[in-house]
């Protein structure tokens, strides 16, 4: 028969790196060129289909901001994935995604699946980080890694399936 999966999922990156625009092209299948910065946290759901299961994640979309910063082990633990977004024009934000993934590794929950998204691959003209660069870097941090865009929707789906597929199966 066909499995289904119950899959918390929580997202971590800078503030404008494009998490809450991840989330709502996976979720509606739209973007919103001035989307609004999330407040705490917001709650959403999808489903995914991969081979005999389906997978429901139960994702938590949270502000990036420094001052929510203690509220994020709420969202993070016990989660069965992470995805950790930067933005590929804001050297910054990948710095930030770069401590994301050391608190997670940290104080995340072992197994967890964690994914680098390097999103607004859209806007290659501004771009600032290498893929060559985050690659390796993801690479000796055992995470997936892919560039995406919110807005073109490039590889939104597709980093979710990935996610979908790594997930011990129960
Ligand atoms: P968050 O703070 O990480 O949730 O980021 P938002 O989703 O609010 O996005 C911040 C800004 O970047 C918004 O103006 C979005 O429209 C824009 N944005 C998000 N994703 C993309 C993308 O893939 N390409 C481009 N060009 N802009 C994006
Ligand atoms: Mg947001």
């Amino acid at each position: 028969g066909n499995k289904s999966i119950n899959a918390k999922l929580v997202l971590l990156g800078d503030v404008g790196a494009g998490k809450s625009s991840l989330v709502l092209r996976f979720v509606k299948g739209q973007f919103i060129e001035f989307q609004e910065s999330t407040i705490g946290a917001a709650f959403f759901s999808q489903t995914v289909a991969v081979n005999d299961a389906t997978v429901k994640f139960e994702i938590w979309d949270t502000a990036g901001q420094e001052r929510y910063h203690s509220l994020a082990p709420m969202y993070y633990r016990g989660a069965a994935a992470a995805i950790i977004v930067y933005d590929i024009t804001n050297p910054a934000s990948f710095e930030r995604a770069k401590k994301w993934v050391l608190e997670l590794q940290a104080q995340g929950n072992s197994n967890m699946v964690m994914a680098l998204a390097g999103n607004k691959a859209d806007l290659a003209d501004s771009r600032k980080v290498t893929t060559e660069a985050t690659q390796a870097y993801a690479q000796e941090n055992g995470l997936f890694f892919m560039e995406t865009s919110a807005k073109a929707a490039t590889n939104v789906n597709d980093i979710f399936y990935e996610i979908a597929k790594r997930l011990p199966r129960l």
